[in-house]
């Protein structure tokens, strides 16, 4: 019995991303009958609720998509992050008014994480026709400043307007983590390149 429960602890570890401990417990929780039917309404709801827009890879509530579709918006500026969670963060503060473009990862060359295998080209499609001003905000990491020096050279190489957030950020600093008058001082000095 004790390797039957502990298989389906580490498959809701796998699904949630929740530690071991955290997924033990949920698990426990979901032993009462009520709590799994709510729970499984929940999740329904938000399958019906969320999609990923095919524009910005931000989160659409209803088909609507804060990042691209807000008419508040400066469409003439659009903030790479790393993903969904930093735009929401950098939203959230109320520091920016331009649109989100979302990688959905960072290079990484221990993973054999490529270019390729992020929403580049995607961005690329967007900035290819018009006069758009591309702000990189990644984490200040090894695997974010090899993506941003990567996107910055090549938006560069097709002479389109790129600035990067002001230093101040810490290495290692985490875009989701950073308080709002940091963030705020980054976007606002940014580094036009
Ligand atoms: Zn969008």
């Amino acid at each position: 019995l004790k390797t039957a429960i502990e298989n389906y602890i580490l498959e809701l570890k796998k699904i949630t991303n929740l530690t071991k401990r955290n997924s033990e417990k949920l698990l426990m929780d979901l032993m009462n009958e009520n709590k799994i039917d709510e729970l499984s309404s929940f999740l329904n709801k938000i399958k019906n609720s969320f999609s990923e827009c095919p524009t910005c890879f931000y989160l659409m509530e209803n088909n609507f998509c804060e990042s691209c579709m807000s008419d508040k918006r400066d469409k003439s500026k659009i903030c790479v992050v790393s993903n969904i969670l930093d735009a929401k963060a950098i939203i959230d503060k109320d520091i920016f008014n331009g649109t989100f473009h979302i990688l959905k990862g960072e290079i990484d060359l221990n993973k054999n994480v490529a270019p390729t295998d992020l929403k580049i080209s995607e961005l690329f499609d967007r900035i290819n026709n018009e006069n758009i001003e591309v702000i990189i905000a990644l984490n200040a990491t090894f695997k974010g400043e090899l993506t941003s020096n990567y996107l910055i050279q090549e938006i560069k190489s097709k002479n389109k307007k790129v600035s990067r957030l002001a230093r101040g950020i810490p290495f290692g600093g985490v875009v989701n983590y950073i308080d709002r008058e940091t963030m705020d001082n980054a976007i606002k000095n940014r580094n036009k390149l």
